[in-house]
């Protein structure tokens, strides 16, 4: 069933077992991390695509660049052959560092490609008392009986394939594949616009000649501000440079913060984020009373170290053109807005969106174009809806276009439960609408599965990959889950502490406690928690993957 590559030491799994230990869904990187952690057991990994890589080879465009250094996007044991380069990888470079840790590892022979994962059964029973299993299962999850079903499309056909499993890891991806679509209410949206309307993963599938004829000359607007929308808005002004180009307008609802460089002072952004020392008096999740004190106490400090470090360093011009939003393009001064002294619709502070995992890296170039009047920035804070010949605005203003571009996010926890069965499916989100991840892994309702690649940090690989070293862990028996109320708490106080910390708090990010997040698995696992050489190094060195590597 598998579309073998047939490339020698890339031959990919020629058959499925009707019964295997572990399945693994998604060959992005939280899969190739699961696969080479969960290699004993031989596990079938679906990939519903032809190749590795997932958002890397499928949801980007042609500029498309990490954001995070290469030491710091990095397998614990595997590295970037040109870790010292200073520049962001391209993303055809990412595919290529993930082939060669799939060759490097000989992760193709368990992976199936062009099989998507369609349906999954749930074999425990109505009458097992699902929410009683992990409890009852912790101990040993890997009970030698099957309890998922897994059901498969391959290529064209329609027949769905079933094949049975112990153990299920989900890392089908946070991003690509489903689009977030804004809603209109009826006669506001893209059926009365005559122009065209496309989502960023749409054009993602175009070609470069595609992409240049598509917006050349045209009035285009992008919606969004954030990494797709600020990349599309720049191939867009980079096609439009030059005789009868046309500016790119920009919609923006929320201000974010978006920077040239990971440098301040000419260090590296990580010793300011990444270190014991940066991390003390953030938020931890279920920490005890005092340090919580501690940590209201020192809050309005801390969010003003962060603007104020930004700020002073971008006022010595450290670091370039700086830290610029849309209104501060042109209107208020970069140091003031870094200052947080611009009006309260100039966006959250700088720490709430790293907090977030939302500051994105500049294209190079980008404010230039702006400068050149190739990109403008419209706010739409409140709303606006389509027209006949472009967009409105609330507060009235109208922007023609001929093209509109939704860079409007994905809905990554749908295709979740697209797959899943019920009563699984309606509980993919908790309370919080987060999905409640213990460890940012198991949710405690679901037995026998666990989630990979759903919680972000500053680098989403080594996040991924830590996780899968500790659900390996917990498969080996090297440690017992606590109890489903357990669980349930932990996940509780931790969205708690990232509500505190962040209004985004919805997108899962552990940026700000990352370092205390790897201690508790490592822990788990039986590891040692401080990691470096000595205790200087242990408050002031910033933490990344390498600290991790298996002894
Ligand atoms: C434009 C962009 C820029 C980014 N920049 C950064 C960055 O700078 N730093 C950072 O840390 N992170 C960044 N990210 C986040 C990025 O998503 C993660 O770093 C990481 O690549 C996610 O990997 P993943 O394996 O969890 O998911 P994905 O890469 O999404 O992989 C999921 C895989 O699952 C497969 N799949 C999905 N559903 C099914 C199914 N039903 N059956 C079978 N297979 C299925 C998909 O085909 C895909 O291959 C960026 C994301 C985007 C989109």
């Amino acid at each position: 069933m598998a579309m073998a590559q047939g490339q020698g030491s890339r031959a990919t799994r020629e058959a499925v077992p009707p019964v295997s230990r572990v399945a693994i869904i998604g060959g992005g990187i939280s899969g190739l991390a699961a696969a080479k952690q969960m290699a004993a057991y031989d596990p079938v990994v679906f990939e519903a695509t032809p190749s590795v890589g997932g958002v890397w080879k499928h949801c980007v465009y042609r500029t498309t660049r990490l954001q995070t250094p290469r030491p710091d996007y990095e397998f614990s044991d595997y590295s970037w052959k040109n870790r010292d380069d200073p520049s962001f990888p391209t993303h055809t470079e990412i595919v290529d560092y993930l082939e060669g840790y799939a060759d490097e590892f000989d992760l193709w022979r368990y992976i199936s490609f062009g099989s998507k994962v369609v349906d999954i059964k749930f074999l425990g029973g109505a009458q097992a008392g699902f929410t009683e299993l992990w409890s009852g299962t912790g101990k040993d999850p890997l009970r030698g009986k099957p309890m998922w079903e897994v059901g498969i499309v391959t290529g064209d056909s329609n027949t769905v394939q079933y094949y049975k499993f112990e153990f299920v890891v989900m890392c089908t991806g946070k991003y690509g594949d489903v689009p977030r679509m804004p809603v209109f209410p009826p006669g506001k949206g893209p059926e009365v616009f005559k122009g065209t309307v496309m989502h960023s993963l749409d054009y993602c599938k175009l070609s470069e000649e595609e992409t240049v004829e598509l917006m050349r000359g045209k009035k285009v607007v992008v919606v969004g501000y954030k990494k797709s929308a600020i990349d599309l808005a720049n191939e867009c002004a980079q096609a439009n440079q030059g005789e009868g180009g046309q500016a790119c307008t920009m919609l923006v609802r929320t201000l974010h913060w978006v920077v040239p460089s990971y440098s301040i002072w000419g260090l590296p952004f990580s010793m300011f984020y990444s270190t014991r020392l940066s991390q003390l008096f953030y938020e931890r999740p279920n920490q005890g009373f005092f340090r919580s004190l501690v940590c209201r106490l020192m809050s309005p400090l801390t969010m003003h170290a962060y603007h104020n470090l930004t700020a002073t360093s971008c006022s010595l011009n450290f670091c370039g053109p700086a830290v610029r939003g849309v209104e501060v393009h042109r209107v208020v001064p970069v140091v003031e807005a870094a200052a947080g002294k611009v009006r309260s619709d100039a966006g959250p502070p700088l720490l709430e969106d790293y907090a977030s995992c939302q500051m994105a890296i500049l294209p190079e170039g980008f404010f230039d174009m702006a400068d050149r009047g190739l990109v403008r920035f419209k706010r739409a804070s409140t709303g606006w809806c389509f027209s006949e010949n472009g967009v409105v605005l609330d507060d009235g203003t109208k922007v023609e276009a001929d093209l509109v571009f939704l860079a409007t996010g994905f809905e990554g926890k749908e295709k979740l439960r697209e797959v899943l069965p019920k009563p699984f499916r309606d509980l993919v989100v908790g309370k919080s609408s987060m999905m409640p991840l213990y460890r940012g892994t198991i949710h405690p309702l679901i037995p026998n599965m666990a989630f990979v690649g759903f919680v972000e940090s500053v680098s989403n690989l080594h996040t991924s990959e830590l996780r899968c070293r500790w659900l390996s862990g917990l498969l080996e028996g090297r440690f017992e889950l606590p109890s489903v109320k357990a669980m349930m708490g932990h996940v509780a106080g931790e969205a708690d502490a990232m509500r505190r910390t962040t209004r985004f708090y919805r997108r899962h990010c552990i940026s700000t406690y990352s370092i205390h997040d790897s201690d508790g698995m490592c822990a788990d696992l039986g590891s040692a928690t401080l990691r470096k050489a000595n205790w200087i190094a242990e408050l002031f060195a910033p933490y990344n993957n390498k600290d991790y590597k298996e002894q």
